[in-house]
Order: structure tokens, then sequence, then C-alpha cells
């Protein structure tokens, strides 16, 4: 009777390994690439992994700052991917990737000590032509002092409403896209943290637009929602006495139809950049592949003191405004949240996958509750001088 228990015992002692390990390989990088960008205040080495499924990047310095490692757990290196990457070699001697049965690891042996500072570590959506559900982008800064950043600037202004391009141009241009074309402002600082609304300069962010829709709901676009709040968001501001700048305020892609996700993202940072404005607030609808799932949620990255007190202010008073769920306020390494110079907010207002919810922010009713509440939540924010 005993060895009968023992030998399934066994089977399942053996099994464990094997079913954790094909789990753990559903997720594929399926690609690597490297860039040197000098449109940054400091020039910077970029690379950008292709996953086939979605992954949360983490982040390792050793102690002499000369060794980085990010790790994406659950994932596997596709085959015929190198597992080795050249790169600048002021910024970076070289790039491994190393499979270990919990995932895989990315280490990046530098020449000169970075910290914390130096590095920033984001998640972009997929890519069409990579056939990719995500990218993991990994940014290190130059510390050599020997890459040259570039200061001739043809295009400061792009995505800047008042610099029009006719349709060709934009696409011509987005098509001989490359970093070098994007800009970037200084990082100012300038952001105001007194009481009041009025006279701050507030950066209203409708997602998506134009040629990018967005998630899609049986009977709406994300697009289309974000652009009907943020209208609303931006007349009550203005009515309060603030400076209201709208990355868009049509059905339009902010840097050209077709750009690709940083392109995009970064014109959107610009323009709040360059109006120096006191807050960015980003508006989305979160989207999933079941219709259960719902609730609102506030994302903020800690890049200055006041970025979680933005979303908490606005969340809670989001939350007075629905009876969606509330999904809290949580950190991110969105690109916009990052690449803002001022305390910034990804807002997702519930679910276009949830019928109930899409129905709601469908009605004028929902859609004026949220403007409302954004609008308090900022008066709040504001009146607790960011804390
Ligand atoms: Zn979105």
């Amino acid at each position: 009777m005993r060895k009968y228990f023992i030998l399934p015992l066994l089977m399942l002692i053996c099994m464990v390994p094997f079913i954790s390990a094909q789990a753990a390989s559903s997720t594929e990088i399926t690609s690597v690439r490297t860039a040197t960008r000098n449109d940054a205040n400091t020039p910077f080495v970029r690379t950008v992994l292709d996953i086939s499924g979605k992954v949360n990047p983490r982040l390792f310095i050793d102690k002499t700052g000369r060794y980085v490692t990010v790790t994406l757990p659950n994932t596997k290196i596709a085959k015929g991917v190198d597992t080795e990457c050249s790169s600048n070699r002021n910024v970076v001697s070289d790039i491994t990737l190393t499979q270990r049965s919990s995932g895989t690891d990315i280490n990046f042996k530098v020449p000169h000590a970075v910290t914390k500072d130096d590095l920033k570590v984001f998640t972009l959506p997929g890519t069409d032509n990579a056939k990719s559900a995500s990218r993991v982008v990994i940014d290190i800064n130059d510390k050599s002092g020997k890459i040259k950043q570039w200061r001739h600037w043809d295009d400061d202004k792009i995505g800047i409403a008042s610099t029009t391009k006719d349709k060709n141009n934009q696409l011509k241009q987005s098509a001989v896209s490359n970093a070098a074309t994007i800009p970037s402002y200084a990082g100012s600082q300038s952001y105001n943290l007194t009481k009041g609304l009025k006279g701050k300069v507030i950066c209203v962010d409708p997602g998506h637009g134009g040629t990018d829709s967005g998630a899609i709901g049986a009977k709406s676009q994300e697009k289309n929602i974000t652009l009907a709040i943020s209208k609303r968001v931006a007349s009550l501001l203005t009515n309060a006495g603030a400076t209201v700048v709208m990355t868009r305020t049509t059905d339009v892609d902010v840097y050209a139809p077709n750009d690709g996700a940083v392109e995009e993202l970064q014109a959107r940072c610009n323009i709040a950049n360059a109006a120096k404005a006191d807050v960015f607030v980003c508006i989305h609808i979160d989207s999933f592949s079941t219709a259960d799932a719902g609730g609102v949620t506030a994302y903020y990255n800690s890049k200055t003191p006041y970025d979680y007190g933005l979303a908490k202010y606005i969340h809670d008073q989001n939350m007075q405004a629905t009876s969606f769920p509330d999904r809290g306020v949580q950190t991110a390494n969105f690109y916009v949240l990052l690449h803002t110079n001022m305390p910034a907010t990804l807002l997702e207002l519930g679910f276009i996958s949830n019928p109930a919810e899409e129905d709601a922010l469908n009605t004028e009713a929902q859609q004026q509750n949220f403007a409302e509440s954004i609008v308090k939540g900022l008066a709040d924010y504001f009146d607790h001088n960011g804390n």
C-alpha cells in the first residue's frame, strides 16, 4: 500500500518544477536593440526589449554602481535572440541577457558608476511591426561626457498647438523620425504649489487620439471618452481662473499619424514642459480581457515629492463621483509620468471593457461627474500645497 502512495507523490514532486518552468516560459523576449540618444539634456543609451506579454521589470544596481541588472520575471529569451549586445561604449561596456529559472536578467556593465538617478526603466505598449505585446525600455545616462548633446533643433515645438504642420509633412517626418528629432526641455522644476486654482497652469492630456483609438469597447473608443472628459475639465478649470494647456482638443495624433509610442508620448510631455505647467493630468480609460474587471485607478511616479499628493487628492474626489470600484492610487513607470518636469498623474477612469462602466462613461452625467471631481481634486492639491 505504501509503495503505491510514494510513486504518485514522487511524480508530483518531479512535476512541480516542470510545471513552473512551463509557466515561466510563456512570455518571451523576442528582440533587443539599443540606440544612443543625444536629444535629451543628458545624452543616454536606450535599450528596448520587445516582449510577447506583459512584464513588470525590476531594477538593481550593485554597490559600485558599475553593474546594473534589470530583471524581467517569468520571461524566457526567445530562440535566435542574441544574448550579447554591443552599444555605445562610452555609456555601456556590454549588455548580456541571462536566462534564470525565475525569469531573465538583463545585465549592463557600465564604464562610469551610475546611481538610480541616471537610470529610467519603464514599459510601453507593444508595436505591430515587432508583433510584441509590450516593450521594456531601459535608459542609462552618459556619465562620460563624451556624447555631445544635439542643440540644433529645427523642430523644438513638435506637438505644440501653435505650430501646425500639414499632414504630408507630418507623415514624412514620422517615416524618417529618429531619436534626434525629438527635443527635450530642461528640467525647469518651476511648478507652483501655492494655494488656489487661479493663475495655475494645468496641462490636461486626453489619452490617445487620431490613428490611435486606445482601448475599444462594445460601442465606443477610449480616445473619444478621454477627450470628452478632458474638455469638461478644461472648461471648469478655465472658469476657476486657471490657464489650461491641452495636448489635443480634437481627434488627432499629437505628434503624427501612425507614429511610435515614444514620439507620441514625448510630444505630450513637451507641451507640458514647454508651457512650464504646474501639474500634468493625463486621462485614460482602462481595459481588460474579461468584462467583469472594473474600477478607477490613479497612477503616479514619485519623481517629485508631489506626484503622490496630486494622484491621491484627485483619486479621492473621483471616488466620490462614481459607483465604480476603487482600485486605489498606484505607482507606475509610465512614460508621461517620468518625462514631464512637473508633478503628474495618469487617471484610469473605469473600464471600457466592462459593459456597465462603458455605458456610464458614455453618459454626459458621468463625464461631468469625473470632470468636476478632477477639478475638485486639483483644488485640494493646491490648497494643501501638494502635500
Ligand atoms: Zn489609454
